[in-house]
């Protein structure tokens, strides 16, 4: 792939690190997770761990790499090709490890941080409730304070790891605080017997990583367990943001892969597959569905990276915003057309399960909903960027102006 070429050799090292870790996960632990006969594969983060692939942005002080946002979604396209269960359980390193080491104590680095990177214990995440994902802030989970200990009452839905994952970083208002900005507060839950699984979906893809909907009720969760500690009290509108990024960018990341992944079966298939006497890849119709795939993962690698790199240089926190949902956006939507063009490319085969495309088509469904819906992401690219456009005079030159009647000022009329 072109890609490859557009690499240090640095990232080579990295790359060829990940895909090694790829080719050993075993086939039939796919099979397994896609026919919900693993809950959770715990061995998947172990192996990922012991080859010092997880949570590669973070300081060298609790393990990670210090790496740019570049590296990580080189690692996410390859760590892709999985499909999303796994692509998630990698992913949740890079998430709720961002909240951990921007607001976490040192406690809670050592604590919770460090093993993560190791693979020694499993991450989930716990925002969307059965009211709605979309509006965060509508949270109705609340914590009740009472002495040095928070009760956690309410349900989380749809947490990857609900079955499994040792920590759960969970959104809770604190009770007896009406602005939900300012209620907001990240708690850094483990897994005992007051986290309870109420119920295991039965989902179209994405099958394996233990989802499932959390129920808590008056759940005892130490204040050294705030994220944060006492600091972090309503702290979460903060925490939630800067999580965003990393939540969005493993989606944009691993699109990549899953799409690749899906176009080189297809490409495959089309220079073998004959139809009229010919290798189909000689027709338009088909070929054409191959430049169009390619066209549009190496548009979702551009824009990844330039997010990425907004990221990295801290720019300010609308700029990130409004970069990263584009390019959770757009490779999302990207790796769905790719998927179907691979499957349409390959005719009824495809549809079957002698391919693997099918899975990857089910599993591809989900990212354009996840993470924050493609709808959600559309609301804040608008928003993001209104804010900087009306706070910033135009520069350069006036195209407006650049009209024969642009001075005809009475055909220039706004109100209603
Ligand atoms: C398999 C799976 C795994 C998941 N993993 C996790 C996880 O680990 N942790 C976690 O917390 N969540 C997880 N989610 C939840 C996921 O992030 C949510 O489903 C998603 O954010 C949408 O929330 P919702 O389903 O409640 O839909 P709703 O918020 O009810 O939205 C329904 C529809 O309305 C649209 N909509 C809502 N508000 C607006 C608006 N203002 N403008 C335009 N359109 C709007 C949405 O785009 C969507 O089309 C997972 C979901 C699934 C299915």
């Amino acid at each position: 792939m072109t890609s490859d070429m557009l690499m240090t050799d640095k990232d080579k090292i990295l790359v060829e690190k990940v895909r090694n870790f790829v080719s050993a996960i075993p086939k039939q632990l796919l099979l397994d997770m896609d026919e919900d006969k693993v809950k959770y594969p715990k061995e998947f983060l172990q192996e990922a761990g012991r080859r010092d692939l997880l949570g590669l942005r973070f300081d060298s002080k609790w393990g990670g790499k210090g790496a740019s946002w570049k590296s990580e979604l080189l690692a996410l396209e390859e760590i892709g090709v999985l499909g999303t269960s796994l692509g998630c359980l990698y992913s949740l390193v890079s998430i709720v490890g961002e909240a951990i080491h921007k607001f976490g104590t040192d406690r809670q680095k050592e604590k919770y941080l460090k093993p993560m990177i190791q693979g020694r214990i499993g991450a989930a995440e716990g925002l969307t409730e059965p009211r709605g994902g979309s509006d965060f802030f509508g949270a109705t989970t609340t914590a009740k304070r009472k002495g040095d200990i928070f009760y956690l009452t309410g349900q989380k839905r749809f947490v990857v790891g609900a079955e499994g994952a040792d920590i759960i970083l969970v959104y809770a208002k604190v009770d007896g605080i009406s602005d939900p900005k300012k209620a907001i507060t990240a708690f850094l839950v483990e897994r005992g017997p007051g986290v309870e699984v109420e119920h295991l979906y039965g989902l179209m893809g994405t099958r394996g990583g233990g989802t499932g909907r959390l129920v808590f009720n008056k759940m005892p969760v130490p204040v050294e367990n705030v994220l944060g500690g006492e600091a972090g009290i309503g702290n979460g509108a903060k925490v939630f943001h800067q999580m965003m990024i990393p939540e969005r960018m493993t989606s944009a990341g691993a699109a990549v892969g899953m799409g690749r992944a899906a176009i080189q079966i297809a490409a495959d298939y089309a220079n073998k597959r004959k139809a009229f006497g010919k290798k189909i890849r000689s027709y338009e119709a088909v070929s054409f569905k191959i430049s169009d795939s390619l066209t549009f993962l190496d548009a979702s690698r551009g824009i990844n990276y330039m997010a990425g790199k907004a990221a990295d240089m801290n720019l300010p926190g609308g700029t990130v915003r409004r970069l990263v949902s584009e390019a959770k956006k757009f490779s999302t939507d990207a790796a769905w057309k790719v998927v179907n063009n691979a499957m349409q490319i390959m005719g009824g085969i495809g549809y079957t399960n002698i391919y693997p495309i099918e899975r990857l088509l089910r599993d591809t469904r989900l990212i354009t909903i996840w993470t924050g819906t493609n709808e959600i992401m559309d609301l804040v690219i608008q928003h993001e960027f209104y804010k900087e456009f009306l706070s910033n005079p135009h520069k350069g030159r006036d195209i407006e102006k650049d009209a024969a009647g642009a001075e005809f000022s009475d055909e220039k009329v706004y109100d209603d």
